[in-house]
């Protein structure tokens, strides 16, 4: 942190007067169903965006500069929300986005400098997008004192990257990093939108295999699973896919032409895996975890056709663990590339570990990035201690509680 603090002072000749912390995030099960109006399990990461900030010149702009994207600085508009265009700049539409998704709500951004830090893998399948985006929304709210319930906020991020990135992605990732509480899983209803924390094991890891194989998610292929979908739910005759049941897919099969029936029956089978998964967490049998992911992963391989050989091999290698204590591998996030989620007993997680990277290494030649993360709170802004004790105030009052449902005060 001090070291990230002494680089701000470097870059702006000023101390940051508020940090925003925002997880990734990692889903243990309930994959590309988040827009099919389904059930998700996700988790906040301790791997996070961290962003520094303070208030600039009273002519200056919003200055903005990213470690991870070398050393320019760039300079964001509060009132010119177009699009970058050139490669190098595509980065700054997750914030000019979301720049753009609050000032449809009549708020806007004073100047300031603004630096990004983070660790978690762009590309990665652990959301560093939503990340950026909620950062950048918590920083809109504490410069400009507006406030935004968590799925208010969340469903701002979203439409940021719907409308200036072309992703059309679910709510998942936005409401899991906006959400997030130590030590719980999220069992989100994407119909409702409503979050029921579910504690989670302490004896169980949660290790994270990152393939090295980075996605593209606005190079095509997200969009083409969700056109699928949306064609296949006109074919099934249903408003919402919450309505099809498996056995109306099955009646449908020939109707629906071999590619739509699978990417349907993934659509119910995996909003049923979610189900049996909470249940089986709920009432403490995590034996059966196993057999749902690995349910889960074949079914995006096959049916989805979203994993790749890396994600495979990951997912197979961890199967193949003999010693006991694996509780289940499979890929997360939207795949083709990414990461793996893989739950271990806290007994076997070295060896765990140690087994998959020598895998890897032995039939990809290449170091595997592993590591073990417990579930965290979700994003937070605080203040550094220069500022008043009132806006420190509010600004916890943007923290997630432990209540199980979230609130919605705005809408979005
Ligand atoms: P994921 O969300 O799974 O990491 P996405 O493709 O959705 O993958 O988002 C990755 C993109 O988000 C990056 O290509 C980059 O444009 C942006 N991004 C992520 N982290 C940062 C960061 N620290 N600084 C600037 N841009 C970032
Ligand atoms: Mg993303």
């Amino acid at each position: 942190m001090t070291a990230q603090v002494d680089q701000f002072r470097a870059r702006f000749g000023s101390d940051p007067t508020l940090r925003i912390e925002a997880p990734g995030r990692v889903n243990l099960i309930g994959e590309h169903i988040d827009y099919l109006d389904g059930w998700v399990m996700p988790a906040a990461i301790e791997s996070r965006i961290t962003l520094l900030a303070a208030p600039g010149s009273a002519a200056g702009g919003i200055e903005i500069w990213s470690a991870e994207q070398g050393d320019s600085q760039h300079e964001l508009s509060a009132s010119d929300f177009t699009p970058r265009t050139n490669p190098e700049e595509t980065w700054l539409n997750y914030p000019i986005g979301v720049l753009g998704a609050y000032a449809e709500h009549g708020v806007t951004l004073a100047a300031c400098r603004v630096a990004i830090f983070s660790t978690v893998p762009a590309g990665g399948g652990l959301s560093s997008s939503a990340a950026l985006e909620t950062a950048m929304a918590l920083l809109i709210e504490a410069l400009s004192g507006e406030t935004c319930s968590t799925r208010g906020r969340a469903l701002r991020c979203q439409k940021a990257e719907h409308d200036w990135v072309g992703v059309p992605c679910g709510i998942m990732d936005q409401l899991s990093v906006g959400a997030g509480i130590k030590d719980h899983v999220l069992h989100i209803d994407c119909l409702t939108l409503d979050v029921e924390a579910i504690p989670f094991p302490a004896d169980i890891q949660m290790v994270i295999a990152h393939s090295g194989v980075n996605h593209a998610l606005a190079d095509g292929e997200y969009g083409k699973r969700r056109r699928d979908c949306e064609a296949a739910l006109e074919e099934l005759g249903a408003a919402s896919w919450r309505e099809v049941t498996l056995e109306l897919v099955q009646q449908c099969r020939d109707q629906l032409g071999e590619r739509l029936f699978r990417r349907a029956r993934h659509a119910v089978t995996e909003r049923q895996r979610v189900a049996d998964f909470a249940t089986a967490l709920r009432s403490g049998h995590p034996e059966e975890l196993p057999a749902l992911m690995r349910a889960g992963h074949d079914s995006l391989r096959e049916d989805y056709e979203v994993t790749c050989p890396e994600l495979d091999f990951l997912v197979d290698a961890g199967f193949e663990f003999t010693p006991s204590g694996h509780f289940g591998s499979r890929m997360t996030g939207a795949g083709f590339g990414g990461a793996t989620i893989h739950l271990v007993h806290d007994s076997a997680a070295s060896t765990y570990i140690e087994h998959l990277r020598s895998r890897y290494r032995e039939v990809f030649d290449r170091d595997l990035n592993c590591f073990v993360t417990s579930a965290s709170e979700g994003a937070h802004c605080t203040t550094f201690t220069s500022l008043k004790p009132t806006l420190e105030k509010r600004f916890l009052n943007n923290r997630p509680t432990s209540s199980i449902r979230t609130g919605n005060s705005c809408t979005a």
